[in-house]
């Protein structure tokens, strides 16, 4: 690590976590006092009410350490982990949920893996402690897609907790909930991806941000990272591909069609059939929407980053600017 700038940040998005913050923080002080590194911490609270913001203001201004990002509102989790990232200046990032779900004393393995070479460590919840049937068999399908989809194999994709070396964050935009697809987009730019298991604990305080609506999200989220990941620079490849098999399949029924007509040029009714037109079109609508989808998620990338506007907006921003290490 490079001694000169600091080692080591924790990044974590908050939300109305105002039980669970204040046991989780003081785990986490007693695992980084451990590791005799230069740390800080990044809390990006998410626009909460229930007055974690407040302890936020408190605990940063105790410990110049604790770096507080506080957003206007309820930008999502992904936003204000870009927000924490853009305000840490650690050359090891680690981000983990604050909710208590992710435990601190993990952190240590996580890192000792990242110095044998790797860029992105992700935490694998192998005992994890979240109902079956709206988390864990939902996320189990989405890693199993997502593997097949991407090439990446990790048992967690969804794992918040995760370490990463600076730069391959520095390369990343994230938008939606994207957040979920840091290690594929670390992947993709050659990035050593590796696994450790992790401990995970079920939520005691505070309730979960999401519904099983999550799993299709993450599905949806799929062909636009394929887009971004493998086509960004040759759409036409992946549209105009789609579109001849669409044509070829199209001349293959014509053909059909004129064969039946041929056959029996009396009494041939395919074409009456109103089934047969409702399919065509549900089929047509389906795919422009698709491909809607995905030029609308290039344009806001266009949008964004040629106007250089971020996904978020801070009211307040404690700590940040000072060298931690200089103040401790
Ligand atoms: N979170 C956030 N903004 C949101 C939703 C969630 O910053 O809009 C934070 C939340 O406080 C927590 C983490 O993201 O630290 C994960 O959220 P949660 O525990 O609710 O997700 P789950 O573990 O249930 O998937
Ligand atoms: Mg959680």
């Amino acid at each position: 690590m490079n001694q000169s700038s600091l080692d080591l940040s924790v990044i974590l998005p908050v939300y109305n976590e105002a039980e669970s913050l204040p046991p989780l923080l003081e785990g986490l002080a007693l695992v980084l006092e451990q590791l005799e590194c230069s740390y800080e911490i990044v809390l990006c609270d998410d626009g909460s009410q229930d007055g974690t913001r407040d302890m936020i203001r408190e605990w940063a201004s105790r410990d110049p350490r604790i770096k507080g990002v506080l957003l206007r509102r309820n930008f999502g989790q992904t936003a204000a982990i870009t927000a924490g990232v853009d305000h840490a200046c650690g050359e090891v990032v680690v981000l983990m949920d604050a909710d208590g779900q992710n435990d601190p004393k993990d952190i240590p393995s996580l890192i000792e893996k990242l110095n044998h070479g790797y860029d992105i460590v992700s935490g694998w919840r192998r005992k994890r402690k979240d109902p079956f049937l709206t988390k864990v068999l939902p996320s189990k399908f989405a890693n199993w897609i997502i593997a097949l989809a991407t090439g990446l194999k990790l048992h967690d994709h969804g794992c918040t907790l995760k370490a990463y070396k600076r730069s391959i964050l520095n390369e990343l935009s994230l938008y939606g909930e994207m957040h979920r697809f840091i290690s594929i987009y670390g992947h993709w730019v050659g990035a050593k991806v590796g696994e450790v298991e992790v401990n995970h604990h079920p939520r005691k305080q505070g309730k979960s941000k999401y519904s099983v609506a999550k799993t299709f999200k993450v599905i949806l989220d799929l062909p636009v990272l394929i887009l971004l990941g493998s086509y960004l620079t040759r759409p036409m490849h992946l549209f105009g591909g789609a579109g001849l098999v669409s044509i070829l399949l199209g001349v293959f029924c014509w053909l059909l069609v004129i064969y039946d007509k041929l056959q029996d040029v009396v009494n041939n009714k395919v074409h009456r059939n109103p089934l047969f037109l409702v399919g065509i079109l549900m089929g047509l609508v389906g795919i422009q929407m698709l491909m809607l989808g995905l030029l609308a998620e290039l344009l806001t990338r266009v949008y964004h980053e040629s106007q250089r506007k971020k996904t978020y907006a801070i009211e307040e921003a404690l700590n940040v600017g000072s060298s931690p290490q200089a103040e401790s």
